[in-house]
C-alpha cells in the first residue's frame, strides 16, 4: 500500500462541489487534493448522459456565481443545458482554474478512518492518502439505486441505470425498450426513447405531476440581459427560500374566482418550468392551495392524453403536487398517445421478474425487451456519504451511527467524525435548492472554518447537543410544510428498501439557513466542539 502526500485537506468528488472547493483553498492557500471515482470532472453531468438528460434549473442560474469573469464569458445555448453542455461548462472551469492538476482520477475512495490525528483514507486501487480535514463533495444524488428486482442477471437484453450511462451511448434504434421509473429522468428519457425506440414500455410504480419546461435557444438578447443582471439575479436567490431568482408571487390563489384562479395558473403553465411553483403562493404550505393547484395539472393529463384509460393511470392522486421533486418536461404526456407506446401500471401488476427475454408482472403477463433501462432514482443524500465506509472517533462506523437515520449538525458535519466536512450533507437545503446556490454557500463557509481552524491550530466536530436539535428543527421545518405527505418521496428515504424514514432535507428555506450558518461562525462556532490538536509522537 502505497501512502500519498498529506495535504490540509482531501476533497472527495469533483463536481459543481468538489471543484470550487478546491478553488477556494488553494486560493486560502491551504493545500488541498481532490479523489474523484470518474475519469474526468463533472459530477452529475459525467454519469447521467441518458437520452433526454437536461437540467431544470434554468442555465442563466445553472452556474457559479463565484467569479464575475466567469459569468460574463461563459455562453449558455438555451434555456435549460443539456448534459453536455453542463459538463462542458465543468470542464471549462477545471481549465479556467487550472484545477485538474490538484484532482486523481479514476480514484474511488472504499474507507476514510480517523485515526485520532487524522484521516486516513484507502482507495479502491490502492493508494493511500492521509490529511488532517476531510470534506465529501459526493453529492446527494449520486449512489445509483437499482431495484433489486429477481432475475436481472438472467436477462439476455442490456440493460442500464440512467445514472450510470454507457459514454457511447445506447442505439435504440427499431428495439424493444423497457423504461422503469416515471420521476425526473423517466420523464425526460420517456418522449427521447419513444422517438427512436421501435416500441417502448413505460413501467410505471407512481404517477407523477409534471410541467412543460418550454425549453427553447436563449436569444442573444436574453443572453445579455441575464449578463447585465447578474449583481440583481444573485440577490434574488440569496434571498430566496430555494435558490431559484423567483419571485413567489403574493396572490392570495383562494381568493380569486375560479377563472381568475384558472387563468393564473394558464399563464403560469404557458411560461413553464419550476417557475410554476413560485406563481403559486403557499403551494407547499396550504392543503387547499395544493389541492387547486394539483387539480389543474391533473386536467391538463386528461386534456393531453387522448386515451382517457392510460390518461387516468397517469394521473397523481396519493401526493400533492410538489411534495415529490417536480419534474419538467417536453413532451412527455404527449408521447403516449404515439402508436409505439405502452403504459404498464406496476402499482396494480407489480413486476415479479425478470426473464431473459424480459420483464415478467405478477399476473404472469411478459413483455418482451431488447433494451432495460432503470430511472429508478438514487439512494439520495446519506447514500453516498454512506458508501465512504467513514470511521470516526473510537472506529465508529457511520452507518452504525446513522442506523436511526442520518443525522448532522446543519448538515455540514457530524458528532463523532472530527474534521470532516460534509457539503449538502443530509440536514442541509441541498436538493429542495438550486444546488450550485447551495453548494457555493456550503464550500464558502467550510473554507472559512478551515482557515480559522488552521489559524488557530484547531480540530472541530460538531457537538452531540447541538446535533439533537438541528434534527429536531430539520423535523419541525419537514412538518411545518406538506413535503412529508408524499409517503414514497425518496426526500424520505422511502425509495430505497430498509432505509430510515428520515426526512433528510432542510425544509426551512435557503435564506434562513444562510444566516443560521452565518450566525453560527460569527459566534464562534459554538454548536462545534473546538480542540487544541493533539499532537501524536
Ligand atoms: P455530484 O455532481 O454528484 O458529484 C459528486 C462526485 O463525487 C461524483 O463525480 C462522484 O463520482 C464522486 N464520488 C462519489 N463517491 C465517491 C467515492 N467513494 N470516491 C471518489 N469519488 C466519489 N440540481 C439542480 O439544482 N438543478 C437541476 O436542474 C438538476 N438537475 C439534475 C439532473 C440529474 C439527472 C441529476 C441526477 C441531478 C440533478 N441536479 C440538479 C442535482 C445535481 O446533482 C446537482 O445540481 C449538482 O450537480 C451536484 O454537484 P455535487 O458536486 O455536489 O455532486
Ligand atoms: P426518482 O425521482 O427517485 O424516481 C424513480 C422512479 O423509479 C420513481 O417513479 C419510482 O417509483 C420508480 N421506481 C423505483 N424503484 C422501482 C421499482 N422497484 N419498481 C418500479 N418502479 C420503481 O429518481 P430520478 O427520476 O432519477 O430523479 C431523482 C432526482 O434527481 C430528481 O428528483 C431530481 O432532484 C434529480 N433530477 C433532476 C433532473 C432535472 O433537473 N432535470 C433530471 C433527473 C433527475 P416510486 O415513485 O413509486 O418510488
Amino acid at each position: 500500500m502505497s501512502v500519498r502526500n498529506d495535504p490540509d485537506v482531501v476533497v472527495i468528488g469533483a463536481g459543481f462541489a468538489g471543484l470550487y472547493m478546491i478553488h477556494r483553498l488553494r486560493e486560502l492557500g491551504i493545500s488541498v487534493h481532490g479523489l474523484e471515482a470518474a475519469d474526468g470532472v463533472g459530477g452529475t453531468w459525467y454519469w447521467n448522459r441518458y437520452p433526454g438528460a437536461r437540467c431544470d434549473s434554468e442555465s442563466y442560474y445553472y452556474c457559479y456565481a463565484f467569479s464575475r469573469e466567469l459569468e460574463q464569458e461563459w455562453d449558455w445555448s438555451e434555456r435549460y443545458p443539456g448534459q453536455a453542455e453542463i459538463l462542458s461548462y465543468l470542464e471549462h472551469v477545471a481549465d479556467r482554474f487550472d484545477l485538474r492538476r490538484s484532482v486523481s482520477f479514476s480514484t474511488t475512495v472504499v474507507s476514510a478512518a480517523h485515526d485520532g490525528d487524522r484521516w486516513v483514507i484507502d482507495t479502491e486501487g490502492g493508494a493511500r492518502w492521509t490529511c488532517r480535514w476531510l470534506v465529501t463533495a459526493v453529492g446527494c444524488l449520486s449512489s445509483a439505486n437499482v431495484p433489486d428486482i429477481p432475475g436481472l442477471e438472467s436477462f439476455a437484453g442490456e440493460w442500464h441505470h440512467t445514472g450510470q450511462w454507457p459514454h457511447e451511448g445506447v442505439d435504440v434504434t427499431g428495439r424493444r425498450v423497457g423504461v422503469v421509473g416515471t420521476g425526473s429522468t423517466g420523464i425526460q428519457a420517456i418522449p427521447v426513447l419513444a422517438a427512436s425506440a421501435g416500441e417502448l414500455t413505460v413501467f410505471q410504480r407512481t404517477a407523477n405531476f409534471s410541467i412543460p419546461a418550454r425549453n427553447a435557444p436563449l436569444s442573444d438578447d436574453e443572453a445579455a440581459g441575464y449578463k447585465a443582471d447578474y449583481a440583481a439575479i444573485r440577490a434574488v436567490q440569496q434571498a430566496s427560500t430555494n435558490g431559484h431568482p423567483f419571485v413567489v408571487s403574493d396572490v392570495d390563489t383562494l381568493a380569486l374566482s375560479d377563472d381568475e384562479r384558472r387563468e393564473l395558473f394558464e399563464r403560469a403553465w404557458e411560461r413553464g418550468g419550476l417557475r410554476f411553483r413560485a406563481a403559486v403562493r403557499d403551494v407547499l404550505a396550504d392543503p387547499a392551495v395544493n389541492e387547486k393547484a394539483s387539480d389543474f395539472l391533473r386536467s391538463k393529463i386528461r386534456s393531453t392524453v387522448e386515451d382517457p384509460d392510460v390518461a387516468e393511470t397517469l394521473t397523481p392522486r396519493d401526493h400533492p403536487f410538489a411534495t415529490k421533486r417536480p419534474p419538467i418536461d417536453t413532451d412527455y404526456f404527449e408521447t403516449y398517445n404515439r402508436e409505439n407506446v405502452t403504459l404498464v401500471d406496476v402499482r396494480a401488476d407489480p413486476i415479479a421478474e425478470i426473464t431473459p427475454d424480459g420483464v415478467r408482472l405478477a399476473s404472469g403477463a411478459e413483455h418482451p425487451l431488447d433494451v432495460l433501462v432503470f430511472a429508478t432514482g438514487f439512494d439520495a443524500l446519506s447514500g453516498p456519504l454512506l458508501r465512504l465506509g467513514l470511521r470516526g472517533t473510537g472506529g465508529v462506523a457511520l452507518a452504525d451511527a446513522w442506523a436511526e437515520g442520518a443525522a448532522t449538525y446543519l448538515g455540514l458535519g457530524v458528532a463523532g467524525f472530527p474534521n470532516l466536512f460534509t457539503i449538502t450533507g443530509p440536514g442541509s437545503p441541498s436538493v429542495l435548492t438550486n444546488m450550485p446556490t447551495s453548494i457555493e454557500q456550503h464550500v464558502d463557509w467550510i473554507a472559512d472554518l478551515v482557515a480559522h481552524l488552521r489559524a488557530h491550530d484547531l480540530d472541530a466536530e460538531p457537538t452531540p447537543e447541538a446535533q439533537a436539535r438541528w434534527a429536531d428543527h430539520v423535523r419541525e421545518a419537514a412538518d411545518a410544510t406538506l413535503l412529508p405527505q408524499a409517503a414514497s418521496s425518496w426526500y424520505l428515504g422511502a425509495n430505497v428498501p430498509g432505509k430510515p424514514r428520515v426526512f433528510l432535507p432542510y425544509a426551512g428555506g435557503f435564506a434562513r439557513y444562510r444566516e443560521m450558518c452565518d450566525a453560527e461562525a460569527a459566534a464562534g462556532y459554538p454548536g462545534f466542539a473546538l480542540r487544541a490538536r493533539r499532537e501524536v509522537a
